[in-house]
């Protein structure tokens, strides 16, 4: 815990530092927002970054600088997603609430990440990802799985499988594992996934239920249909719930649907951070 508070402290000094040189408008409106943006980082992935540098950069525990905000332009979501910093990770907030309607035109939140801040995470080639990857037992189908080992992505996800498995009519829909790690890019795209960095992992779900946008016709770009039984299947939105209380975002919360998807992000979940942007 203290180690966590440390860096806290640090921060709090060196936005102060900052703040001294900004107009008020700009204190308000960016250095507030990046820092509460910035400590949520800090909170999610303690191994990975150490402090807030100022008010526009953190540093990790290995001496490496990232820039939070680089002022990307306001363009196209597609254009957004191939090129997000860690500002933009925020930009959507990731809902805490179950799913209730399809989620708004464009809304992925989670979908927004910053390449260059996974690859410091987990790896930026297959071999280095392949380092960090352990096995974990999986409740629900009494089987192993392999996934992500750093920053307690494999820990939390052993603990989403205990938890599933003591209602049989909730492990039921995760009994069987499609994999977690893929090295390669989202279809159609120059992005990493997720499943690049082992911290994301697919479930074979009944079948009315089994929906990714590019499998229903739908074009980026253009307006996608959300498989309305999604919305009223009370069993896979307490799975999902358990899944969310354990730091990982589902991938039917967005508008470019990905029902199978589950991947690690604490710093979308989580009393401190869920609704931040
Ligand atoms: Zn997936």
């Amino acid at each position: 815990m203290m180690l966590a508070m440390l860096p806290m402290a640090l921060a709090a000094q060196n936005l102060l530092a900052a703040a001294a040189t900004m107009k008020p408008g700009e204190l308000r409106e960016t250095t507030v927002g990046h820092a509460r943006g910035m400590t949520c980082l800090i909170k999610a992935y303690p191994d990975l970054v150490k402090e807030i540098l100022d008010s526009n950069h953190l540093r990790t525990h290995a001496g490496d600088v990232l820039a939070y905000d680089q002022g990307l332009p306001q363009s196209s979501h597609e254009w957004r997603l191939d090129h997000a910093d860690l500002k933009a990770q925020f930009d959507q907030s990731y809902p805490a609430q179950p799913l209730t309607a399809a989620p708004e035109l464009n809304m992925d939140p989670g979908r927004l990440r910053s390449q260059a801040f996974f690859d410091h995470l987990y790896g930026q080639n297959l071999k280095q990802v392949q380092s960090q990857m352990v096995s974990l037992h999986w409740a629900p189908c009494q089987c192993k799985l392999s996934f992500a080992g750093r920053h307690g992505a494999a820990q939390a996800l052993l603990r989403v499988g205990q938890q599933l498995a003591r209602k049989p009519e909730l492990a039921a829909y995760v009994a069987k594992p499609l994999g977690s790690l893929n090295w390669r890019n989202i279809a159609g795209t120059q992005r990493r996934s997720m499943h690049a960095y082992g911290a994301a992992i697919d479930f074979q779900l009944p079948k009315h239920l089994h929906h990714y946008w590019q499998w229903s016709g739908c074009k980026a770009g253009a307006r996608c249909d959300y498989p309305a039984p999604v919305l009223r299947d009370q069993t896979l939105q307490a799975v999902v719930q358990v899944f969310e209380a354990h730091g990982f975002i589902w991938g039917g919360k967005w508008y470019h649907f990905d029902t199978l998807h589950f991947e690690y992000r604490p710093e979308l979940t989580g009393p401190a951070c869920a609704g931040l942007r």
